[in-house]
């Protein structure tokens, strides 16, 4: 199985091409100088990383192998004026936008260097980039205009038939946006509505494979990483009442993955290695059945907390 699916109703791809070309420039044009963050770039090493997601997604049954591997080429020091966030992946162009200003205020507020905090956000993004990716109706998107202006974080796109609807999935997350009203003088300013499922979820599962491997780099490369931040970052995300908003969604995880395990009798370690597979590789995640399952077997709580 191919890990990114771009469906698309026409037979014709240039319009992948065309869009990738695009997205590029426009990133490059928000592309400031960082040298403290460059250095740190030109100092990972991505084959390493490459090596521990390729293995995850072949247990997965998605191959990779095909694909260019993730390296310093894709990642980007950009600015978004008045945009909270600290990086940004685009999964057709697999770019990552990294915002220097907001990591280190981040790595300030955690009390880590930023040179760890750097590592994990981009262990993150690439976690991201390794996800099961499916999009459908890209070509239709792209002729009827982009709406990115609108949306901050995401690529959005939609299908203009049958039901004015467009479905993204990656990872765990679904998107889903529905044209409510068109707009034909500006296709941008249609008026849609948007629904995103399991994203606080994803976003778990992305930080706990994220610390997996900022632990195995520590490993590999001691003096990359400082032990006293890698402590702190797990006790971070392990914490269910700190205040920045990290690692409740870690917790959320290990209260799902306890709850499965319970319920089935299954070890812990098995069932997180299953939901690691369903990032990475299962695409029917999110069909009805799987729902109905996982809304019987899990506490009403956890169900709702894991669908929002
Ligand atoms: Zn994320």
């Amino acid at each position: 199985m191919r890990l990114r699916n771009f469906e698309s109703d026409s037979e014709e791809e240039n319009w992948q091409i065309i869009q990738v070309t695009k997205e590029t420039g426009e990133i490059k044009d928000r592309i400031v100088k960082d040298q403290k963050i460059e250095k740190l770039l030109s100092e990972i090493d991505f084959s390493l990383i490459d090596q521990l997601l390729v293995a995850e997604c072949q247990k997965s049954g998605t191959d990779p192998a095909d694909e260019k591997p993730i390296s310093r080429a894709n990642f980007f020091i950009t600015k978004k004026p008045n945009n909270p966030a600290q990086a940004e992946h685009h999964p057709l162009s697999r770019s990552i936008e990294l915002n220097p200003e907001n990591l280190r205020q981040q790595a300030t507020d955690l009390g880590i260097s930023l040179e760890t905090w750097v590592l994990f956000t981009v262990f993150h993004e690439t976690v991201h980039d390794y996800s099961f990716t499916k999009i459908q109706g890209g070509k239709e998107f792209y002729e009827a205009g982009s709406v990115g202006n609108l949306i901050k974080d995401l690529i959005f796109f939609w299908r203009k038939k049958p039901e004015n609807k467009i479905t993204r999935i990656s990872g765990y997350q679904k998107t889903e946006t529905v044209i409510k009203a068109e707009n034909p003088e500006e296709p941008q300013n249609n008026l849609t509505e948007y629904r995103r499922l399991h994203e606080f979820f994803d976003e778990g599962v992305t930080d706990k494979i994220a610390l997996e491997i900022l632990k195995t780099y520590q490993q590999a490369k001691p003096d990359t990483v400082s032990k006293t931040d890698l402590e702190k970052l797990i006790k971070v995300y392990s914490s269910t009442k700190e205040k920045s908003g990290h690692g409740r969604a870690i917790t959320l995880v290990d209260k799902v993955i306890t709850d499965i395990s319970h319920e089935t009798g299954v070890g812990t370690e098995t069932v997180w290695q299953a939901v690691k597979r369903g990032k990475m590789g299962v695409e029917n995640y999110n069909d009805e059945e799987t729902q109905k399952i996982l809304q019987a077997e899990l506490p009403a709580n956890v169900y709702r907390e894991m669908t929002r």
